[in-house]
């Protein structure tokens, strides 16, 4: 993709804004293009018989008009999941009938099926779709339960844009449930949508989980959790006492709260290691190790999920605005979507008073630590070049470093401002101005806002020092403005010497063993899959907390390594080596003159001077 800057005369004397160049037209003349088809109803079949075979039965009924061809195309990718999955791999079965009599069909390219509906005016489709997929994005299935995402199962009519509505009736068997953030229409198990693109934002839950909603702040909030008893008695009690606490606080930043019911849906299970969750308008679907129930991790990407509502659900980058289900939508805007979503998560805990001052400190410290150790990346590259999993660390950069970048935002702005303003104001301002005016967001609008809410001051060097460029962050200069400062310690820890990544089942796979370390010298070699380190379970959410605090204190104990090489598993032996960090720990300076200290007392608690906080 093309990027480009240029002088923009609308912004006071000299600020310089990015401006993307408006995307190449892809569709040649003769695009492919499916006969009109209307009056769309889905349904889609799952119990403990397709259960059996781990597959959803979907049937897709419609009325054709005229004489032609009818093209239905399955999506590549969920939003949200920024990566190509060509969802049409898991379809088998694939059968076209009209009055019950088999149509003619074939494949026009890997993701669209051409049906010859013959004359007949009624179709119905049915295919099978494979849930074999443990992703938050995909189709997922046991023996009492199904996740399934609407881009997984929903074909559309190829060339016939979005703005169709469609029913969806769900079929399932007596005692067993269905979760969506879909609209109820009539029937049970019937919803209906008016738009594809909302067909397919409200992922399913079917089967056996546990379900119960309170309101929060006048909204409706379901918290759906599979499998049942998974999350129970005071962790239960916990999550939902972090989701009244921190959504009040993320509604205030918009003063608005779009939804009538929010789901919040997830699934526990030990085939995953860590957590991932995925964001929808009224929903987020969340994977998680078992290890997450009662950790506060879970608040943390809970609340990460439900600000994305707000911020790229609805207030989006013009280049994914409108979604286009059939090709990749880079943009070089998530450290805006993801990244200041994240810091919007940290808010959320410090304003609602899940964490203290400190805990927010901490969160913010352990970002800044990520990005010193991490290969220096613009934002805007990292954000671009997601699609395609760059393996040099750089793929997910835009999250702590895109919220750093919100850190430092707010923080000019409110020093700018005498903190009048801050980073609440331009997300307001660009919910309003685009999103409520039914458009993505401009390099134009989101700098003109920033630059606005400072009183005019000009961010053209800081967007090509930090968001084009790889410069380290200014912190000597961001910290003061906000009555933070910085203290070093330099600490002996126990270093193995090894590099690891998850591979697609989670698992936790040696990367790099490092010449002359503890690993190597115990026999550690590339493509182990790490088990154990000193008997704490490397899948432990505390792991790294319970490693260093066993291991901290003296050289030359023994440290069994277990590793799975094959079909073995192996007990390796090491001793324990410290090696020296130095560490930064992030605090409130007790010397910060009386403005900082308003500016950070404000960002902790999510007000403003000289006009009614929220
Ligand atoms: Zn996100």
């Amino acid at each position: 993709m093309i990027f480009s800057l240029r002088a923009a005369a609308v912004l006071a004397a000299t600020v310089t804004i990015p401006v993307l160049l408006p995307a190449q037209q892809q569709a040649p003349a003769a695009a492919p293009r499916s006969v009109p088809v209307s009056n769309l109803r889905y349904e889609i079949s799952f119990d403990s018989a397709t259960a059996r075979r781990s597959v959803i039965a979907v049937a897709l009924s419609f009325d054709v008009a005229d004489k032609g061809l009818v093209l239905l195309s399955l999506p590549s990718w969920t939003p949200g999941s920024y990566e190509i999955s060509n969802f049409a791999r898991f379809v088998s079965g694939f059968s076209p009938t009209a009055a019950d009599k088999p149509l003619h069909w074939d494949k026009l390219d890997y993701d669209t099926w051409r049906i010859d509906p013959a004359g007949a005016r009624s179709v119905t489709v049915r295919f099978d779709y494979h849930a074999v997929t443990l992703d938050n994005a995909a189709a997922w299935s046991q023996a009492d339960f199904a996740l399934v995402n609407g881009t997984n199962i929903f074909p559309y009519p190829e060339g016939r844009g979005f703005e169709f509505p469609a029913t969806v009736t769900v079929k399932t068997q007596p005692g067993w449930l269905v979760a969506t953030g879909m609209e109820p229409a009539g029937a049970a198990g019937t919803y209906r949508e008016s738009n594809y693109h909302d067909l397919v934002d409200k992922p399913f839950f079917i089967g056996r989980f546990d379900v119960d909603s309170q309101q929060v702040e006048g909204h409706w909030h379901r918290l759906v959790t599979y499998p049942v008893g998974a999350m129970s008695g005071p962790a239960r009690s916990l999550i939902w006492d972090q989701i009244e606490k921190t959504v009040p606080k993320m509604a205030a930043v918009f003063r608005e709260t779009p939804w009538r019911t929010y789901s919040t849906l997830m699934v526990f299970t030990r085939e995953v290691g860590g957590g991932s969750a995925l964001e929808h308008s009224n929903s987020h679907v969340g994977i998680y190790n078992p290890g997450f129930v009662g950790n506060p991790l879970l608040a943390s990407i809970t609340d990460h999920e439900i600000f994305h509502a707000w911020n790229v659900k609805r207030l989006r980058p013009a280049d994914m605005w409108p979604y286009d289900y059939s090709r990749p939508q880079p943009t070089p805007w998530l450290w805006v979507s993801e990244g200041i979503t994240d810091y919007y998560a940290d808010l959320a805990l410090v304003r609602g008073g899940v964490v203290d001052s400190a805990g927010f400190l901490g969160l913010t410290d352990e970002k800044m630590q990520q990005i010193a150790e991490e290969p220096p990346t613009a934002l805007e590259d990292a954000s671009l070049t997601t699609w395609i999993s760059p393996v040099d660390g750089s793929q997910y950069q835009y999250y702590p470093k895109g919220s750093l970048t919100g850190f430092m935002l707010d923080v000019l702005i409110r020093d700018a401002s005498d903190n009048r303003r801050s980073l609440d104001d331009v997300f307001r301002e660009l919910y309003g101005a685009a999103y409520k005016k039914g458009r993505g967001f401009t390099g134009k609008d989101w700098w003109s806002a920033v630059s606005r809410a400072a009183g005019g001051r000009s961010f053209t060097e800081f967007y090509e020092k930090y968001i084009d460029g790889r410069e380290p962050f200014p912190w000597a200069d961001i910290l003061p403005r906000a009555g933070l400062r910085v203290d070093s310690d330099t600490l002996r820890e126990p270093r193995v010497g090894i590099g690891t990544g998850q591979d697609s089942s989670g698992a936790i796979v040696v990367q790099m063993v490092q010449p002359g370390s503890v690993a190597e010298a115990a026999g550690v070699k590339i493509g182990d899959q790490l088990l154990a380190l000193g008997n704490i379970e490397i899948m432990d959410p505390s792991f790294g907390e319970a490693f260093r605090s066993r291991f901290g204190k003296r050289e030359g104990d023994t440290l069994s390594i277990k590793v799975r090489r094959g079909a073995d598993t192996l007990t390796l032996h090491g001793t324990v080596k410290l090696t020296e960090r130095v560490e930064s720990k992030l605090s409130a300076d007790p010397q910060a003159g009386d403005k900082a200290a308003r500016v950070r007392r404000g960002i902790f608690r999510g007000t403003t001077d000289g006009q009614p906080g929220p």
